[in-house]
């Protein structure tokens, strides 16, 4: 994205075609996820293999998940965590360069504190060399964050916290207020998130 000075990458979240895939593909995505952690373990690594076959002419890198990581709205379960010899032999096999894992994060907001499994994290780093990537970093503490990546997170996904920032931001500008310039009520809103995740990126920076 050097025409915007940028320094980032245009990513697939939660693919969940080869359709798609190969749109975003054509499209000059640096990289892409395929998302058949909903499958049985033999479809889910033939699928991600596929995929990684697919992106190999682009350069494209390749994320894949393993384990059950609650979408919104469902409870996570433990019993779909990631198992750390499943991850060795589907990275093996695949070839994926990104593994996103179950080890009790969950996409949305958290009821309660989220009690990350850090030793399985820590048994799973052991098993691959992947660049494992943990979702559902909204609400996740930042001492918490930061243990993650201690064990071997290379990659940590935020949106709902970003989600909620800007809207409430919103939410407060509109009250006794009825400005109808989006130009107006929408960079303060943007800034609110810049701000959010400067300090984010500032908690998994720090040493
Ligand atoms: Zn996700």
């Amino acid at each position: 994205m050097a025409q915007f000075e940028v320094e980032g990458w245009l990513h697939l979240d939660h693919g969940g075609s080869i359709e798609l895939v190969q749109a975003c593909l054509d499209a000059g995505f640096d990289s892409v996820m395929i998302d058949a952690s909903d499958k049985p373990f033999a479809q889910n690594l033939a699928t991600s293999k596929k995929v990684v076959d697919m992106a190999r002419p682009y350069g494209a890198n390749v994320e894949a998940e393993l384990g059950f990581v609650a979408k919104l709205g469902q409870t996570h379960i433990e019993d779909g965590f990631t198992r750390p010899e499943e991850a060795r032999i589907f990275v093996k096999e695949t070839g994926v360069h990104a593994l996103a894992v179950a080890i009790g994060s969950a996409h949305g907001f958290y009821k309660e504190e989220p009690k990350l499994d850090l030793d399985r994290l820590s048994e799973i780093r052991n098993q691959t060399d992947a660049c494992l990537v943990l979702h559902g970093g909204s609400g996740i503490p930042d001492h918490v964050l930061r243990a993650s990546i201690q064990r071997g997170i290379c990659k940590i996904n935020l949106a709902t916290e970003i989600k909620n920032m800007f809207m409430t931001k919103l939410k407060i500008l509109f009250q006794d207020n009825d400005e109808i310039d989006l130009r107006k009520v929408f960079p303060p809103a943007i800034e609110a998130v810049i701000k959010l995740i400067s300090y984010k990126l500032k908690v998994i920076n720090h040493k």
